[in-house]
């Protein structure tokens, strides 16, 4: 397969950048790490006129604390360096635990999470972390700057809130609190697959064990990554047991409108939905009551 002609430009700076997408709109596309933008452009399922390759502009990349209790990453990190990253885990145990389900390491060495973000698949993992973690989203313009909401970034199959001028140029996580306890479980036909489906939850308890704030993301359950609102409402301000957890899986398959596809119907993604959704809250709850 071999795509439509293109133009390619490496941009030199991040302005240069942001120039030629100001000029040429949604003919142009930014190159990150390819994996998602090429495939789609050899299929011809994408023709864009001009390839803007983000790849030189490496104040891009990396990840950063901000403040105590946040933490950014830069639009053009790839998820191997994430991986790699020994700071990961302890602050940002959801993302840390999901990288590996994410396909495989080569293209892990590739993938940045910018580019994740912005192609914007129902079926990604980072995008439902992201929803679950509450995080926000920066973008850039010649005309100048906005952060996005998490909640407001994803609009639909394939497409964000990002205007045609605009880059993603960084994220920012909340880092995990005291007593919080995170859990991504997901499953995939086999290991590196996109998700049939997967669930990200996170948990943080009160001094007294109750649970004072509850967030569930979710991967392949509808046409747009999903955060859970009801489901994660129903477990904020008790203990939370079995039945507890069972209330909110049973919310969530009621809310979720899977896709289906060629190996799972909607009904068998609604019920590993639940299924998932009520481990993954058991386990982050352990977690919880074991954190300090
Ligand atoms: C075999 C295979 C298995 C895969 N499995 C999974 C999986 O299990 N889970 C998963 O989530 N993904 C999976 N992917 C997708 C992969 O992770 C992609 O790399 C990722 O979706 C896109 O990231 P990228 O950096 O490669 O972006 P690119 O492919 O370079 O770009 C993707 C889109 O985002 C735009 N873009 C890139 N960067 C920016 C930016 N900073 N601002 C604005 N727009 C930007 C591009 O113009 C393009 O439209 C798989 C891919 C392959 C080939």
């Amino acid at each position: 397969m071999k795509p439509a002609p293109f133009r390619y430009v490496a941009a030199r700076a991040l302005d240069e950048a942001l120039q030629l997408k100001a000029a040429h709109g949604e003919e142009a596309r930014f190159l990150a790490g390819g994996q998602s933008l090429v495939p789609t452009m050899n299929f011809r399922l994408s023709q864009p006129a001009l390839l803007i390759d983000i790849n030189p502009l490496t104040e891009l990349a990396g990840m950063r604390k901000c403040g105590l209790d946040r933490v950014r990453i830069g639009a053009l990190t790839r998820y191997r360096e994430l991986e790699r990253d020994p700071a990961v885990a302890p602050i940002l145990p959801l993302v840390d635990e999901a990288l590996p389900h994410i396909a495989h390491p080569q293209i892990r060495n590739r993938t940045t999470i910018g580019g994740n973000l912005a192609h914007a698949d129902p079926a990604s993992e980072m995008p439902a972390i992201i929803l679950a973690l509450g995080g926000r989203l920066r973008a850039q313009s010649v005309k100048g700057e906005r952060w996005i909401a998490a909640a407001d970034f994803f609009t639909g199959a394939l497409s964000t809130a990002l205007e045609p001028d605009e880059m993603l140029v960084e994220v920012e996580l909340p880092t995990a609190p005291s007593r919080s306890g995170a859990c991504f479980m997901e499953m995939a036909r086999r290991h590196g697959d996109f998700a049939l489906v997967g669930v990200a939850c996170m948990l943080r308890l009160d001094e007294d064990g109750r649970c004072g704030e509850a967030r569930i993301g979710l991967c392949n359950a509808g046409d747009t990554p999903m955060f859970a609102a009801q489901a994660s409402q129903s477990l904020v301000g008790g203990k939370l047991g079995a039945a507890e957890i069972g209330t909110a899986a049973a919310l969530v398959q009621r809310d979720i409108d899977p896709p289906g596809n060629i190996h799972a119907s909607k009904e068998f993604q609604r019920h590993l939905a639940g299924v998932l959704t009520a481990r993954a809250l058991a386990a982050a709850n352990e977690r919880a009551r074991r954190a300090h």
